[in-house]
């Protein structure tokens, strides 16, 4: 069995912040171009991508799918991010 932080587990889910194993639940997008393992990962990833304080949680599902949106040239965008749970086989 390996042991790396980056070995590719069972579930396949790399937190794309951390490189570490994402378990049961965690974020994702709407086409699952990355995961990541918790709250800290995700929100750090968030502030090196739009800056602390340019993206929120938004209350709804928003257009792009997902419950969060971002700040850009005056404007809000959606962003198609969303917490979820996956189930086990
Ligand atoms: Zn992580």
């Amino acid at each position: 069995m390996m042991d790396s932080m980056f070995y590719d587990d069972d579930d396949g889910r790399i937190c794309h912040q951390c490189g570490g194993s994402v378990g049961k639940d965690g974020y994702t997008n709407d086409v699952g171009e990355y995961y990541f393992c918790s709250f800290e990962c995700f929100s750090n990833y968030m502030n090196e991508t739009y800056g602390e304080g340019n993206w929120r949680e938004c209350k709804d599902e928003n257009e792009a799918g997902g419950f969060y949106e971002y700040f850009e040239n005056g404007e809000w965008h959606p962003d198609d991010t969303f917490w979820t749970e996956w189930e086990d086989e």
